[in-house]
């Protein structure tokens, strides 16, 4: 089994990062042609309620919502470049910028 890493971006602490309500699972900032196991190993990744996760309704969850899943990466990237590397290193690791 996968050694889990710890988030760079928000403590655990048992609540949902968008909604507050108890955490279900965890939401990987950067997703989608293999950037999911990517974040998984920088951190890059918040605890989620299965609602705003991509049980709810499209409007309020992030899955399947564009514009959230677009600010998801954007999240994602700026926290990258905040405690890991350059957005050279980003554009190399993800494949692309969204900065
Ligand atoms: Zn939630
Ligand atoms: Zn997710």
């Amino acid at each position: 089994m996968m050694k889990k890493t710890k988030s760079i971006v928000a403590e655990h602490g048992g609540a949902c990062f968008f909604c507050g309500r108890p955490a279900e699972c965890e939401h990987h900032l950067l997703f989608g042609n293999g950037a999911r196991k990517l974040a998984e190993q920088d951190g890059l990744k918040v605890p989620a309620c299965n609602n705003c996760h991509n049980m709810g309704r499209l409007p309020e969850r992030i899955h399947d919502n564009p514009m959230a899943e677009k600010l998801s990466k954007i999240l994602g990237q700026a926290m990258y470049e905040a405690k890991i590397g350059d957005r050279e290193e980003f554009r190399e690791r993800y494949g692309r910028s969204y900065l």
